[in-house]
């Protein structure tokens, strides 16, 4: 059927073919010819699509085939190559059409059924302001995309002509799809290295967004244009003449940078147009690599360099491939002034991104698989972190990705040398978990050029950093707080997350065996044959710890298996006769400590744990010595003592005022008057110290300080004042 349609389509000679599709071929043969067949290919393509469409039109009333030839030809001028072409002029028809994914496989090939089929997928998914609903999404897009990254760049392609001609649309959906395009599309383009696609994008987004900054900001930009052409001729003259001279082969154009970004540091900035210099900038492309760094000496020995804004991406590429030399100098009259350097290859990654290696190289070599592997890498990350984490909240999700889209990178090094990309901001503890997620866990500090920082300061590109670990050391929550990296948090998260469940199963062990001697079934039970089948729970472990995290109570599970001790209860037996008439017996001097609402007790406090005024405490009833109280998370409660019955809940009675002796454990970089600082600190708050022993090993410095304070808050007060002195790591409560 559609074979006898094509006929009629397809030309024998190539002068008789339409003009948009001359074009299209014309740009895929800019720099390398496509052979006859693949030239047949694209031509059945267009023929097909435009016969598959046919009768129907665009919003603007233009026939529909229209939009894809122009989303083939955004992709024809970035050179990708035919099978991608010619998905782009089917990319609408299994979802347009009356044809099936079948027909476009039986009609052409798999791989491009392939990608109409991806593409197809991506236009189901729609992102709405819902946060929960977007997440889902992106992910299932992430998802798709990590199979073949030419599905995203079609995608890329059709939004952006989608984009270029939303006038059309009313103005509500107008503004939808372009925050939708904000948000989801022209990160993901930023990320993949696809430039030029991205900025187009933000632009147009500019313009609906926010169309009178956007009108405005053209009126100011076309006033400055003939100011910066001059300027830029009177900047690079001197320049042109010693490249000739030297026989470098150059081109250069400048232009102001994307109207958005513009915009965007009016914004931040907040100054006038005139004000912000960073809006112009020169781009020099030469032939060969040592070239850049030709042309990077001619430019300093006329211009000076601003020190800190000198980048090398050549000698270090971003993640996404981004090659260039980028250096900002005062050029004429004081006006600072970047310029770029780089290759006509490089020139191609930094506008195209990923699609750049369609261009060059033959499909389906291993090498340019590798390279779209390594560029890609940072998506399958996400996706691998997505499918082996079960789900986080979408928020969270969302979060991930933002953090991974939005920010800058930096590059750092190993002890050995080798180089770790992290977003900006990262921290000692993002590089430990990009290490391995073990370093990560166990990573007490790290050194930093030599000098030891804490876990949470900012890493900078070029710095060397060396990981300092500690079997004792465990996350807490408060690394979310810091850490930059999505694999970071995953991490933490599932640490946490699991750390939890073995407190469950800790806790509902407890409260089982508890309940079982009070109704005289712990052997019963142990004959019991896998009750947690008969509860339908996945595991004895799941049904344990969802008594120890309160979501089923004990009885329920109990009255399943002994149905007769709970609707015919025996008389109270006591819970422990022992205990009971401890608490009769004891009534003394509390100490700053409520039993069950009874106040005179003899009271200590565990030498193994010192708990103090706010910690969450629990009471444990010894014989002769009252009630001995620990912290809750003491492992001496936990552990050795068997006897569960004899712990009661015991809570600090605000009234008393006491001192508590506190172990303090400061790990610090060794350094003149360290001592004497802690001293003078712990003095400052009137806090007495009861010992104090310094260890030093290499430059780190391990002190011990036992001090008395009157609660949680003095303590936590003294720890953050300690945490700010220079040099000092961590202080920790032993
Ligand atoms: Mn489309």
């Amino acid at each position: 059927m559609a074979a006898a349609l094509l006929d009629r389509f397809l030309s024998s000679d190539g002068s008789s073919y339409p003009a948009d599709f001359q074009n299209i071929l014309n740009l895929m043969s800019v720099s390398k010819s496509i052979g006859t067949s693949s030239e047949e290919f694209i031509w059945k393509a267009y023929s097909f699509g435009k016969e598959a469409h046919k009768g129907q039109l665009r919003k603007s009333g233009e026939p529909y085939f229209s939009h894809c030839i122009e989303v083939a030809t955004i992709l024809a001028e970035m050179e990708l190559d035919p099978v991608t072409i010619s998905a782009a002029l089917l990319h609408d028809v299994i979802e347009d059409t009356g044809y099936t994914n079948k027909d476009v496989e039986q009609e052409f090939s798999e791989e491009l059924a392939h990608l109409v089929d991806g593409v197809t997928k991506l236009s189901d998914i729609k992102f709405r302001s819902e946060e929960d609903k977007q997440a889902v999404n992106f992910r299932k897009m992430l998802l798709s995309v990590a199979d073949d990254i030419r599905v995203i760049i079609i995608k890329f392609a059709d939004r952006l002509h989608n984009m270029r001609t939303l006038e059309h649309l009313p103005a509500v959906k107008q503004r939808r799809i372009a925050r939708e395009t904000r948000d989801v599309y022209a990160p993901l383009a930023h990320r993949l290295g696809m430039y030029r696609i991205k900025s187009e994008m933000e632009d147009l987004i500019f313009k609906i967004l926010e169309p009178k900054a956007s009108r405005d900001l053209d009126r100011l930009m076309s006033k400055r244009q003939v100011f910066f052409e001059k300027y830029i001729q009177k900047f690079m003259d001197p320049v042109k003449t010693r490249m000739d001279a030297s026989g470098i082969e150059a081109t250069y154009k400048s232009r102001f940078k994307s109207r958005y970004s513009i915009f965007r540091k009016m914004r931040d900035q907040n100054r006038p147009f005139e004000d912000v210099y960073d809006i112009y900038a020169i781009r020099v492309i030469v032939k060969q690599v040592e070239d850049c760094y030709s042309v990077l000496g001619l430019v300093h020995s006329f211009y000076k360099p601003i020190q800190e804004r000198f980048k090398d991406f050549i000698a270090q590429p971003k993640a996404n491939g981004y090659q260039s030399i980028q250096t900002t100098v005062v050029g004429p009259d004081g006006l600072p002034i970047e310029v770029q350097v780089r290759t006509i290859e490089m020139d191609r990654t930094a506008e195209e991104g990923v699609a750049a290696h369609w261009q060059y190289k033959e499909r389906g070599s291993k090498t340019t698989q590798d390279d779209i592997d390594q560029q890609v890498n940072w998506l399958r990350n996400l996706v691998d972190i997505l499918q082996t984490e079960d789900t986080t909240t979408s928020h969270q999700f969302m979060d991930l990705l933002k953090i991974d889209l939005y920010k800058d990178e930096i590059f750092v090094y190993t002890p050995k040398g080798e180089v770790r990309i992290l977003p900006l901001g990262a921290t000692p503890l993002d590089f430990a978990f990009d290490v391995h997620s073990q370093v990560g866990i166990h990573c007490i500090g790290a050194k930093v050029n030599g000098r030891i920082k804490p876990l949470n300061s900012n890493l900078v590109s070029g710095d060397k950093v060396e990981i300092i670990t500690s079997d004792s050391q465990k996350p807490n929550s408060s690394w979310l707080k810091f850490v930059k990296t999505s694999k970071a948090k995953s991490n933490i998260r599932k640490w946490i997350k699991g750390q939890e469940f073995e407190q469950s199963v800790h806790l509902g062990k407890e409260i089982l065996e508890k309940e079982l001697r009070k109704i005289s079934k712990a052997k019963e039970w142990k004959h019991l044959k896998d009750p947690y089948m008969t509860l339908k729970f996945e595991s004895e472990e799941k049904m344990i710890a969802s008594i120890g995290s309160g979501h089923r109570t004990v009885t329920s599970i109990l009255t399943k298996f002994f149905p007769d001790e709970y609707l015919n209860p025996k008389p109270e037996k006591t819970e422990s006769q022992f205990a009971e008439s401890f608490l009769k017996r004891a009534r003394r001097n509390t100490k700053g400590v409520s039993i069950q609402g009874i106040d005179n007790m003899m009271i200590s406090f565990g030498k193994c744990c010192n708990p103090i005024p706010g910690d969450p405490i629990i009471g444990f009833i010894t014989r002769g010595r009252g009630i001995t109280v620990h912290q809750k998370t003491c492992d001496t409660v936990g552990s050795n003592l068997v006897e569960k019955e004899r712990i009661i809940d015991v809570d600090w009675s605000a009234a008393k005022a006491q001192k508590f002796l506190v172990r303090l454990k400061v790990l610090a970089q060794e350094r003149k008057h360290l001592v004497r600082d802690v001293t003078e600190t712990i003095s400052a708050y009137d806090i007495n110290i009861d010992t104090l022993s310094m260890k030093v090993d290499g430059d780190v410095v391990t002190g011990l300080v036992i001090v008395e304070v009157e609660g949680v808050k003095q303590l936590d007060r003294l720890k953050s004042k300690l945490l700010a002195s220079d040099g000092v790591i961590s202080v920790e409560r032993e």
